[in-house]
Parts: C-alpha cells; structure tokens; sequence
C-alpha cells in the first residue's frame, strides 16, 4: 500500500480563493482592509521567515499585515502593554504573536493580553475554552488547519482512535478536543509516556505534534492509517515518512502538509474577525 498525501498546499489554496473572495467583498462593503497585526519579539530566524510567509499570503489575498518587531531584551510588561495597544486599536482586526519567544518573557501573560474577538490564531484562554465547548470560537490555528485537512479528504473520524503525540497549549491539546469534538475516542502521548510505539500501533488517526525528527518509526504505523504529521525541526517532520508512507492510507507531506493548513486558517479567521469587528461597531464609528 502507498499512501495517499494529505495535500496541504492543494487544499490551503482553495481556502485562500474563498478567503480573497471574502476580502474583496469586505473591502467594497466597509471601504477599508482588514488588518492583522504580527508582534516579533526577538531574532530567531524561522520566527521571521513564518512572519513573512504570514504577511505574503495576507498580502495575497488583499489584507494588510502589520508587523510589529521587538527586540529579544523586551521584557513581558513592555511586550504585554504594547499587544493590549493591538487590542484597542480600532484600526487591527487581528493579533498573531509569533511562538516562541524568548525565554524570559511570559508567554501565556503575553498571549492573554490578546483581545479575545482578535485572537485569530486561537491562542487565548478564551479561544480554548470556546473550542473545549465547541462553541465556535477561534481555533488554534494548527489544530484547525489539521481538521480542515481531514475534512477537505472526507476523513471519516467518528468512532476512530486517535492518538496525538504531544500536549503543547497551541498545539498537542487543542487539536486532540477538535478530535473528540468530532467523536473519535482520543488518547494523549507526550515525554512522560511509556511505551509511545504500542500506542501509536493503535491509532487509526496518529497526529504527531513533538518537533523531533522521525521519532515516531514507519514500522509502529497500523496499516491503514491516517498519519497527519505537525512536526518541524531541522526540515523533517515527527514521522519516519518513507516506511510510515507504505502502511499508512493518507500521510501529510512535510512539507506541504499541515505547515500551509496553518496560514489559511490564520487568514479564514482574520477575515471572520473583520467583520465580526464591523459588525459589532457602533454606527458613524
Ligand atoms: P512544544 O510546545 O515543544 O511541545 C512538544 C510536545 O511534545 C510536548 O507536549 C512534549 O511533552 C512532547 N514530547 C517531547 N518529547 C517527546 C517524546 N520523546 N515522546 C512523546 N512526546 C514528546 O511544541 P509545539 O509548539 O506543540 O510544536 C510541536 C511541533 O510542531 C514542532 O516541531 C513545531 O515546529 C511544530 N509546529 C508546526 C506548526 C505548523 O504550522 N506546521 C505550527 C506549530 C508548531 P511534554 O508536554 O511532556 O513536555
């Protein structure tokens, strides 16, 4: 058996069709751009080049990307102060702020100063609580690009077993709720488990969310299985591709896979928080 790909790419452009469709009728019907703002702090240099990617594929589909870059000495109250300005200003619909950030600062005091009707990337305490409750927040915006994936490739999900490896606020643990939301019987892997290889053996749905290289080996693959790989670190995902592709019904490339899944998500919510922002402003304002 040779696996179908999961084909990120493919499916991310037809949500950045409707997405551009979308901003083209925002812009005519508000005369004005939806906006995302993306804070930088620091210089690593794969935090820069996502930034980028991020504002091209705004630029693409006719949205402004705003970037706002601070230094890596910033300190959390300067970094929190200056995303609540984000959050008051009338002129941004969305916040990104790029993970991770340097050590020192408190991510999650950062992420919380983050309106929550901006959080297009579905970071806040508020976003996850929403998506615990399937109450139509934000999602995550790995999570949801994972799902969309599936759903684009009619990926039955309901009764299946899910494994996730990985349990990472944005990431890991969002997704394994998207999961159960869609009723398949969900079990969490992460470093303190033992015996990863007998619970990834079981998995009809394996999504990998670690950042290490092939740990997950192409021989623990339960023939037949879906493989939707998250990971990135030195350009190679969590999964043994090759070997995991000969067992595994549908793979996600890395890349390719769940890397463009992620800004299309990003961008479908900024524009939904566009007009939500619209929609909620008084007349004249
Ligand atoms: P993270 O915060 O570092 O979390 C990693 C998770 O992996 C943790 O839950 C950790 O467990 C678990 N883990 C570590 N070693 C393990 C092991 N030996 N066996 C099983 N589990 C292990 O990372 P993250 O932000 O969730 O990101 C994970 C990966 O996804 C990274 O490669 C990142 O680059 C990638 N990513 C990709 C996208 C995209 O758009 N494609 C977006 C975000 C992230 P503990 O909780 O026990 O520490």
């Amino acid at each position: 058996m040779t696996a179908q790909i999961l084909d990120g790419r493919a499916v991310s452009a037809t949500i950045l069709d409707r997405v551009q469709q979308e901003v083209a009728e925002f812009v005519a019907a508000h005369g004005r751009v939806p906006v995302l703002a993306a804070v930088l702090v620091g210089d690593d240099p794969a935090s820069h080049t996502y930034v980028r990617m991020k504002a091209n594929r705004s630029a693409k589909v006719g949205m402004r990307s705003r970037r706002i870059e601070l230094g890596a000495d910033t300190t959390t109250d300067a970094l929190v102060s200056r995303i609540r300005e984000l959050s008051e200003d009338p002129a941004v619909d969305g916040i990104l702020l790029q993970h991770p950030v340097p050590e020192h600062i408190d991510e999650r005091a950062a992420f919380e100063a983050i309106d929550a009707a901006k959080d297009v990337d579905g970071v806040t305490r508020t976003s996850f609580a929403m998506m615990a409750f399937d109450e139509g927040g934000f999602h995550s915006a790995t999570p949801g690009g994972i799902m969309a994936l599936l759903d684009a490739y009619e990926v039955p999900l309901a009764g299946k077993h899910a494994v996730v490896v990985g349990r990472s606020p944005i990431l890991g643990k969002p997704v394994g709720m998207l999961l159960l939301a869609r009723d398949a019987t969900v079990t969490y892997c992460h470093s303190r488990t033992t015996g990863l290889a007998d619970y990834v053996a079981e998995a009809d749905v394996l999504v990998a969310a670690v950042g290490r290289p092939e740990l997950i080996k192409g021989e623990w693959i339960k023939p037949g299985a879906v493989v939707v790989d998250a990971g990135y670190a030195d350009n190679t995902g969590d999964v043994e591709y090759a070997a995991a592709a000969r067992r595994a019904s549908f793979i996600t490339p890395v890349p390719g896979g769940v890397g463009p899944m992620t800004i299309a998500t990003l961008l479908a919510q900024t524009i939904r928080a566009a007009r939500d922002h619209e929609a909620g402003r008084p007349d004249g304002e």
